[in-house]
């Protein structure tokens, strides 16, 4: 859930004009220039739609060919699926810039940029297949949990990487669950979203929305057990020179430390989550990192 400027420059025209510069057959040429019109007026629909979070108040007849047509939403679609990402295309240029992003996945913040996502769905937006702001770097797996998805209420609108920016405000939290009993010990770590105080409920619906439909609580769940094998061992000797609270302490000062350059990172909510938690500070690090 990471804000990220635009990859590429080019309007929504430049694309469709780079797309449609060479290789178009005479007939796919006719039918594909007849679209751009309707396609720069749909690129500015959208992005004002973006900017004010009302994606699911688009009239999808107006990103597809009206009256419908099967051989020209073909045609629109493979504007993306050939002229924009087929290496012998000249889109492609346009493509790698998108795809090649530095960071990390905006969608989730941990997994590696490799592919490129349309944020409406081509299959359901034709329109809006090369337009670049449609157009998110992501990784594979949040690639493939998103799918067609489109939202059909304002809640269900997940947030968009160029539009959408809460960095600043608090919002990722964490907890650590222990369940006491015989046997090996049971915790985990849980993810969840604390809506910031200066949200409305709207944009708490969506960030929920988005945290859940990219299961980021148990990636990020995954991502502690290693972190807690490697801070426990590092905690055992902080608490031998000061006890619970010089652990505490430490626990504090790290948090501090991974909320830079991200406030909202599993790190950052996790070191705070410990450092709340009586039990982990008064020895359960070791409980723990013992597995
Ligand atoms: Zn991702």
């Amino acid at each position: 859930m990471l804000h990220i400027n635009r990859p590429v420059q080019e309007s929504a025209r430049e694309a469709f004009q780079l797309c449609t510069s060479t290789k178009v057959g005479k007939e796919q040429g006719r039918i594909l220039s007849g679209y751009e019109e309707s396609i720069v007026k749909a690129a500015e629909t959208f992005a004002a739609a973006c900017t004010a979070s009302a994606l699911h108040s688009l009239d999808r007849r107006a990103f597809r060919p009206n009256p419908p047509d099967k051989n020209h939403t073909t045609a629109l679609i493979g504007l993306y699926d050939r002229r924009l990402r087929d290496k012998e295309y000249p889109g492609r240029p346009l493509y790698d810039r998108i795809r090649n992003a530095p960071g990390k996945c905006p969608l989730c913040g941990i997994g590696r940029i490799k592919q490129v996502d349309h944020h409406l769905p081509k299959a359901h937006y034709p329109f809006l297949a090369v337009v670049p702001d449609n157009l998110i770097p992501v990784c594979a797996d949040c690639n493939t949990i998103k799918l067609d998805r489109f939202p059909a209420t304002g809640g269900e609108q997940s947030l968009h990487p160029y539009y959408d920016d809460i960095e600043d405000q608090l919002w990722l939290r964490a907890e650590l669950l222990v369940q006491p009993g015989p046997g090996p010990l049971d915790w985990r770590v849980r993810y969840f979203v604390d809506p910031h105080h200066t949200w409305g409920e709207d944009l708490a619906d969506r960030v929920r929305f988005h945290f859940d439909a990219f299961e980021l609580d148990s990636l990020f769940a995954k991502q502690c057990a290693d972190e807690l094998v490697t801070v426990g061992a590092a905690l055992e000797e902080v608490f031998l020179a000061g006890g619970a609270g010089d652990v505490r302490a430490e626990l504090a000062s790290l948090m501090r430390f991974r909320s830079k350059p991200r406030r909202n990172n599993w790190m950052a909510a996790l070191y705070r989550a410990l450092a709340n938690s009586h039990w982990y500070c008064e020895g359960g690090f070791r409980d723990i990192a013992a597995g």
